[in-house]
């Protein structure tokens, strides 16, 4: 389906019959980001200043877990186990919370971001599409775990059908740590979650007073409070005590607006990581647990060793989809330069990571799509 169809039927859907805040009478106006000045500003800042408790957005917390939840271990001075702390338990400490917008709070799962999986990503989703299409919030804040924060992002950036904000956020620090970063960004998300200028703008991250689009949201240093980055883009915005800031008016190009996958697991796809000396064990290792999809992290631009290349370009001659993506970390994997996505019969991964287009990837297949082209298509609409 083209994508202005499908944002078409996303906008439909957010407006049919519901009375949602800043709803454009034409859809086709509300995806492109250009409802009216009225209904939402295009971009600038917003005041986030409180308002009384009858006209405040409404805005959901949904918790899954995270270091945001974590609590330190007695007999250590640097241990600490994610996941313990309740979504009550997250929104008591942050004082005022309650005056920037009218809360409510689900506890989803609890657990390390490193263990989030193919159920929690679908009970997310389906959640989020519920509490939406029931016109039950104005804004959805996840908290989450900042290790794979960037992917149930993009995941969820994807498969949700409306243009109302969902934000996910986490932190570097538990809730019992010196200077928790955990409250603030709790506060943070929430204000952009409640900011009519954050609609039509997919699912977001906010960390460390910046905001970053789930395409280009990278976790960028092990343990700085400073760790996320949006390498090709930068970030779309800031958040301050006072006021949401975002640097250019809303416009909704990069979901691709899939359903939810019926259930998990969803298709295997595997990432290939490459590195100087390497052969084709990991390839074949991958198609042999049942791969239907292989992603390269390639050395520079989506590039590997010889033994390697062949072994891809085998495995997409029998129909696996392959995708050259890089573990640079920046920049764009260009089609068809040192090595020739015609011939070989891979896709280029563009400007999304590893991780991001294994997920895409996933989409792509649990919906039927197989035909490399489609999916070369699939990867420039997306990144
Ligand atoms: N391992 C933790 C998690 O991703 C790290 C964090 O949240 O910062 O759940």
């Amino acid at each position: 389906m083209a994508r202005s169809s499908i944002l078409r039927i996303v906008g439909l859907l957010a407006c049919s019959g519901l009375l949602v805040a800043g709803c454009a009478n034409d859809p086709e106006e509300s995806a492109a980001g250009k409802t009216s000045a009225a209904a939402q500003p295009a971009a600038g800042t917003s005041s986030n200043q409180s308002q009384s408790p009858g006209t405040l957005p409404r805005v959901t917390i949904l918790a899954t877990g995270g270091t945001i939840a974590g609590k330190a271990n007695a007999n250590s001075a640097v241990g600490y186990t994610a996941g313990e702390a309740t979504a009550q338990d997250l929104i008591d400490a942050v004082p005022g919370l309650d005056k920037i917008a009218a809360l409510q709070a689900e506890q989803i799962s609890n657990i390390g971001s490193q263990d989030m999986n193919d159920e929690v990503w679908l009970k997310l989703a389906d959640r989020i599409n519920e509490i939406f299409a029931a016109d039950g919030a104005d804004g959805i804040v996840v908290t989450h775990g900042t290790d794979t924060i960037e992917e149930t992002a993009f995941f969820l950036d994807h498969v949700v059908a409306s243009p109302k904000p969902v934000v996910l956020v986490g932190s570097m620090r538990p809730s019992t740590a010196l200077s928790a970063d955990g409250p603030a960004n709790l506060r943070s998300g929430v204000q952009v979650a409640a900011d009519p200028a954050a609609r039509d703008r997919g699912t977001m991250v906010v960390l460390n007073d910046t905001i970053h689009g789930a395409t280009d949201v990278t976790k960028s240093n092990t343990t700085s409070l400073q760790t996320f980055v949006s390498p090709n883009t930068g970030p779309i915005g800031h958040v301050d005590a006072a006021a949401v800031t975002f640097a250019e008016p809303a416009e909704q190009q990069t979901r691709l607006g899939f359903p939810v996958p019926d259930s998990a697991p969803l298709p295997r796809v595997d990432i290939i990581y490459s590195h100087a000396g390497m052969d084709a064990t990991a390839v074949n290792d991958a198609l042999g647990h049942g791969a239907r999809g292989l992603v390269l992290a390639g050395v520079g631009d989506g590039n590997t060793a010889k033994p390697v290349v062949s072994a891809l370009s085998a495995a997409a001659g029998k129909g696996v989809l392959v995708v050259r993506s890089s573990r640079v970390g920046s920049g764009a994997v260009v089609r068809n330069a040192e090595l020739n996505d015609d011939e070989l019969g891979t896709v280029s991964a563009l400007g999304l990571n590893p991780a991001k287009s294994r997920i895409l990837l996933q989409l792509l297949l649990v919906n039927g799509v197989t035909d490399p082209q489609q999916v070369q298509r699939d990867f420039a609409a997306a990144s």
